[in-house]
This record gives structure tokens, sequence and C-alpha cells, in this order.
């Protein structure tokens, strides 16, 4: 079956409320120009701070879907500094970025409280965009598939076929982000497919061939053509070249 590619911003932690603002006005006079019956699935994910407004903004526009960055897995109480799925379901968020490697490497996420996160996200009716990838020592020891593996078989636990169908998972080289050095296309699209037979493993091929992956790491307008024509790549998950109104509506017609 034909799976609709996706184009994520993940805007990290960058974008005042004017910047916010902004930056998802060019988006949105973007889109408004283009044909919705070949868009790709387009996804915001602002900071905490920007995500009332960048909702509001969007709100009537279907064209657009909102993500968070993170969550936590607890229903409410002691977690200073921290975001229910209760909060954002406020701001109708479809989406919720998780195990992204910033988190796994600077706040020290583990497998297992990523598999936390997935299943609470699911169980409130929201979508992971579960994130994996390897760093440029494990691809140089040549064991990039067996650690995608561990990440993305831990990251499943208890995962029903029917929500992993819904999820999303981002392959995204800790050696390729925000680095400009994007992972070459084909190379992509073989470690894609190997992330695909996992899924296959663990569930069945009707999950493997719904499920969407993303690739991500330093997609540019430049890249985003070849690495949409890959067939087991079904969109990208970026970083800097989402800040730009500009750069991002060149992703997102790259998709189309
Ligand atoms: C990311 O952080 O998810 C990312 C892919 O960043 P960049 O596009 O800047 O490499």
């Amino acid at each position: 079956m034909a799976r609709r590619p996706i184009i994520a911003g993940n805007w990290k932690m960058n974008n005042n409320k004017a910047q916010a603002k902004e930056l998802t006005d060019g988006i949105m006079y973007g889109v408004s120009q283009l044909d919705a019956a070949k868009m790709p699935e387009v996804i915001l994910a602002p900071t905490y701070t920007a995500l009332w407004q960048v909702y509001d903004l969007i709100k009537n526009e279907p064209k657009l879907s909102l993500a968070a960055q993170n969550v936590n897995p607890n229903p409410s109480g002691a977690y200073t500094g921290e975001i229910s799925l209760d909060m954002l379901e406020d701001f109708k968020v479809k989406y919720v970025i998780i195990g992204h490697s910033e988190r796994r490497q600077m706040f020290g996420e583990t497998d297992e409280f990523i598999n936390e996160k997935a299943l609470a996200i699911l169980e409130k009716g929201l979508i992971p965009i579960i994130c994996c990838g390897e760093t440029l020592e494990q691809r140089e020891q040549g064991v990039t598939d067996a650690h995608l593996k561990k990440q993305i078989t831990l990251a499943f636990k208890g995962i029903s076929a029917q929500d992993a169908k819904k999820s999303v998972i981002a392959y995204e080289p800790i050696w390729a982000i925000g680095t400009g050095k994007s992972c070459d296309a084909i190379e992509a699209n073989r470690t894609i497919g190997e992330i695909r037979k996992v899924i296959k493993d663990l569930y069945d091929s009707s999950v493997s061939d719904e499920i969407r992956i993303l690739y991500g790491g330093s997609v540019k307008p430049s890249t985003i053509v070849e690495q949409m024509a890959q067939p087991e790549i079904d969109g990208g998950l970026i970083g800097g070249a989402s800040l730009k109104a500009d750069s991002f509506l060149d992703l997102i017609k790259g998709a189309m």
C-alpha cells in the first residue's frame, strides 16, 4: 500500500514568539499555494512555549499538523519542568517526537523510558515519531544494523500491531544531524529497509508495509528529491532547514 510521505520540521530550541509567528505565517502562505492532494503530510514541531501560538495560527489549516518535541509519560504530578500528554491534547497535538539523539545523549534518556513514552502517547491516541540512529563510531565498527535493531525492538515493546502501524520511525544517523553531511540516499534507503525488516520480524508484513519511516540528518532542498526517490524513505525529519519558510517549503515541494 502507498504510504503518505511526511515532512516534519523539528524547530528544537529555536524561535521566540515573534520568530515562531513569522515562520508559521511564511509556511502557511506557502502551503496555501500548493495542491493538497499532492502534498505530503506536513508537521511542525515548535518548542513548548510556541505550541499555543502555532496551534492557534494553523488550527484552520488542514495541510499542517502539530507535533511536540517531547513529553513526560506520567499523567500529572511532581515532575518539575515537564509537560504531560493532557497538556499537549489542549493544543490538538497529533504527533510527539521521542528518542531524539539529543535527548538520549544530553538528557540521558534510555530505551526503556522512550518505550514508556511511546506506550503513553499511543494510549492517549496520539502518534509517536520514534527516533533511532547510530553514532559515527558504531557505523565505523559495522554495528549500525544491530544497534538499530536493539533500539527499535526496545522502543516497540508492548505496542500492539495496530498501534505500531500508526507509529512513525525517524532514522537519524547521529553523525549526520546538524553537520551538513547527509547520509548517502542509497545507504539511508538500505538502512531504513533493515529497520523495516525488524518491524516485520516483530509483527508481520502488514505492519512493516504500512509504518512510515523517515530519514533525518542534514536534509536540505538539494538532497530531498533523491532521498524521496528511495522506495524505503517515507519523508524527512528536518532540523536546520525547517527554520526558514523558504527552505521548508522547498522540502515540501521536493516531496510532492
Ligand atoms: C534533527 O534534529 O532531527 C535533524 C535531523 O536536524 P538537521 O536537519 O539539522 O540535521
